[in-house]
Order: C-alpha cells, then sequence, then structure tokens
C-alpha cells in the first residue's frame, strides 16, 4: 500500500484541506503513476459542494491527471517506468456489457468514477488527483503525446475529450457550421478542437469582451447576444451547437438557429430543466441531445489528435494550497480558461 497526500472535503460546507489516503498495492496490470498535474474541472467543484446531491466524504477531487509511471505490474504491456501517463474521469469499468465491448465505458452502468464512488472491491472510495499518486489499470490510462506541455495536457482527460466526443459524432469538419455556446474551460476546447477539424467555428457569447480572445482561439465568426436581434438573423445557421453554458437559456431562440436537420448538444448541466418549445424541433427535424465525455479509445484519439494538432488547454496554474481560492474563482468565471494544479506543492 502506498500511504499517499492529497487534499480532501471533508463536507459540502468545507473548504479543501491536506488529506492521508492510501493507494493500493499495484496488481498485475497496474501502474503507479507519480501525479504532476491535475485540472480543476466545474464538476469538482459540484461535487466538492454536493450540488448535484449524492456527495460521499472524505472527497478527494480531480479527474484531468498527468502524471509519470514509477511502477508497473507484472503483466503490464503498454506503459513502462519513465513513461508519461494520463487518467480521466473514470478508472475502471464492468468490461462486459455492450457499452464496455464497443468502447464507450463512460456509459457503463457500472463504471467506476475516479473519484466519489468505490472501487470494484465495493467498500473502497475511489479518490481522484488532487494528490500526490494514483494506482490505476493500464487499460484505464491514456499515453501522452510528447510534444505537448505536461500542465496544459491535463484539462484535455475531461474538458477536451467532453467536446472532441461530440465534434466526432455529429460530424464536425470542412463544410459544417458549428457554434459554440459559453467560452469558458469546455468552449475554449470546443473551439480549438472544431477549428483543427476544418469545421467553421462561430462563438456566440454575452458580451463582445471575448472578441478577441475567441479569434485567436480559432472562432471564425464571433457574436454577442448584447446587442439586440443578434439571435434572430443568425436563425438557421448552425448544423451544431456546443451548448457549454450552466446558465438557463431561452431555448426557442437558440434552438432556432439550428439549420435543419441540426443538433443541439448539452454539454453544461443547468441546475432547472429545460423548457423547449413544442415547435422548436419538428419544424426543422432538429435535434436536442446530450453527450458524455468519451470512451477510452476516443480519448487516446482526441490526445492524438491534439497531439498531431499541437492544441492543449490555455491555463493558470497554481500551487495546491490555492485550491479554495480557485474555486471561488472559477465560479465567476475568473481563469483563463482552466486552473491546473502543480501537485510539487504537495510533495
Ligand atoms: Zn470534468
Ligand atoms: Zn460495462
Amino acid at each position: 500500500m502506498y500511504p499517499t497526500k492529497a487534499y480532501a472535503a471533508q463536507a459540502a460546507s468545507q473548504h479543501l484541506a491536506p488529506f492521508q489516503i492510501t493507494r493500493r498495492d499495484i496488481g498485475p496490470h497496474d501502474l503507479l503513476i507519480d501525479i504532476l498535474y491535475c485540472g480543476i474541472c466545474h464538476t469538482d467543484v459540484h461535487q466538492v459542494r454536493n450540488e448535484w446531491a449524492g456527495s460521499h466524504y472524505p472527497m478527494v477531487p480531480g479527474h484531468e491527471i498527468v502524471g509519470t509511471v514509477v511502477e508497473v505490474g507484472p503483466q503490464v504491456k503498454r506503459f513502462k517506468k519513465a513513461d508519461k501517463a494520463g487518467v480521466g474521469c473514470f478508472t475502471d469499468s464492468c468490461r462486459q456489457c455492450r457499452d464496455c465491448k464497443e468502447g464507450l465505458e463512460q456509459y457503463c452502468h457500472n463504471v467506476t468514477w475516479t473519484y466519489n464512488t468505490l472501487e470494484k472491491d465495493g467498500v473502497t472510495p475511489t479518490f481522484g488527483g488532487y494528490s500526490t499518486r494514483i494506482v490505476v489499470d493500464e487499460n484505464y490510462a491514456l499515453r501522452i503525446p510528447a510534444n505537448l506541455p505536461l500542465a496544459n495536457v491535463a484539462p484535455l482527460l475531461c474538458a477536451g475529450i467532453t467536446t472532441y466526443s461530440p465534434l466526432r459524432h455529429w460530424n464536425a469538419g470542412p463544410g459544417k457550421k458549428v457554434a459554440v455556446l459559453g467560452l469558458g474551460g469546455l468552449g475554449h476546447m470546443a473551439v480549438k478542437i472544431a477549428h483543427a477539424m476544418g469545421a467553421e467555428v462561430s462563438v456566440i457569447s454575452h458580451s463582445a469582451k471575448k472578441e478577441e480572445d475567441a479569434k485567436r482561439l480559432g472562432a471564425d465568426n464571433f457574436y454577442a447576444t448584447s446587442e439586440a436581434g443578434t439571435l434572430e438573423k443568425l436563425a438557421c445557421s448552425f448544423d451544431l451547437i456546443l451548448n457549454a453554458v450552466s446558465v438557463e437559456l431561452d431555448m426557442n431562440l437558440y434552438l432556432n438557429l439550428l439549420d435543419r436537420d441540426g443538433a443541439m448538444v448539452i454539454l453544461g448541466i443547468p441546475s432547472k430543466p429545460f423548457i423547449v418549445p413544442p415547435f422548436s424541433l419538428p419544424s426543422a427535424r432538429r435535434s436536442l441531445a446530450g453527450s458524455l465525455i468519451g470512451g477510452i479509445r476516443e480519448t487516446q484519439d482526441m490526445l492524438d489528435f491534439c497531439g498531431k494538432h499541437g492544441i492543449s488547454s490555455d491555463i493558470e496554474v497554481v500551487p495546491i494550497q490555492k485550491v479554495n481560492e480557485a474555486y471561488d474563482r472559477l465560479v465567476k468565471g475568473d481563469v483563463k480558461y482552466r486552473f491546473v494544479i502543480d501537485l510539487a506543492s504537495l510533495k
């Protein structure tokens, strides 16, 4: 067993603070990873604060993990000591069901999330990447492209795959018009990836103040909804809308932006139900859909794609001692575009 330094929340109302956890002994197929960086995902904040209910404490969040392999089990084939490796939102799954067999482990009913669930033994809580090391089966670890800066890669493990998977599924590419709602952690990755896939990318944001940044990230067009009439003028303009905002939207206005057969894909989770006006979907055979991260195979595809196109996340690196402050700033949207914890600060 490996005693491991971590940061944990002891209750929904409490700040994250130093905590000691124990990682399991490595099994035949396991890697021991020395964690170098872990991104701060908005999900971490929701889970720590029990905003989606179902949180278990103590909780060590973090599912955008990159590090160095320091031990390997005797049967490990794909990694060796000193390799870089990544761990995303889940660390195991049933491996038997249709979802697992099709490489869509994220939809498996018995998926083991990286934190806030139980290991396969049904007793040991899973603890995430706000810690100095983690043990993971090599089949659930990702290879990291050598040309990308490691700290900037961490957010690809959640924000990157969350946007890449729907862009692939709904065939973003040349000739397709993609709109991104919300230019935050998810939105900025959506813009970079959709642009690299060859789609025409538009960012729709409240005010014009993000225009310069959106263009720098790869957007072809920028529309500010604070200007009266913007959305009306864009009616039937897009094949795909990635909705990465977590506030309520006037769905009638936004669904009307879709061209015939277009789809709006929900990535952000608002706290209230959507109100979908009945005519907005059938009038142009539109779809309102959702998408959840991606399986291991597709996450590896995404990393390789990002390596090939030189894509990583725009980040602000923080020591773990500043994590609570980072949460408050993240909630206010005060980060460009992802906080990443440097775990050297915990060693
Ligand atoms: Zn996440
Ligand atoms: Zn399964």
